[in-house]
């Protein structure tokens, strides 16, 4: 087993072993939810409290033309800046907090990250830019 497997493994197990108050897939659901919510206030945060960031949106301008091998050079993420370490560093702890949960409600599924990392890394390079997501 390669070291990338045996960290998505032990990654698994360990939050396995941590989580003792929200064991109810209902109580595993909300919290993910509920990360997922954080996540995006630590982002949002970056652009209206700290300002390292800023979204400058617009409707994405696509030539009717365009191949799919274009696409990803014409779309814009709308971002501009940097994250600086500060804001790195909440939006990191968000994300391992999101994992953690995601993490939690495969151990009660039954369902192993690793496979579903191998799966969806199969998926792209099967379908490449056919990949719409
Ligand atoms: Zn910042």
């Amino acid at each position: 087993m390669a070291m990338k497997d045996l960290l998505v493994e032990d990654f698994q197990d360990a939050v396995g072993e941590l989580l003792v108050r929200h064991k109810s897939i209902l109580d595993l659901l909300s919290k993910y939810q509920e990360s997922t919510a954080r996540v995006n206030r630590a982002i949002v945060k970056a652009v209206t409290t700290c300002g390292c960031i800023e979204i400058d949106a617009k409707k994405q301008n696509i030539p009717p033309d365009a191949t799919l091998s274009e696409l990803a050079e014409l779309m814009d993420t709308h971002l501009k800046g940097h994250l600086c370490d500060d804001c790195r560093d909440i939006i990191e702890k968000e994300m391992g907090n999101n994992i953690f949960y995601l993490a939690n409600i495969c151990n009660t599924l039954g369902l192993n990250m690793y496979d579903i990392l191998i799966k969806e890394k199969e998926e792209l390079d099967t379908l490449g830019y056919f990949n719409m997501k």
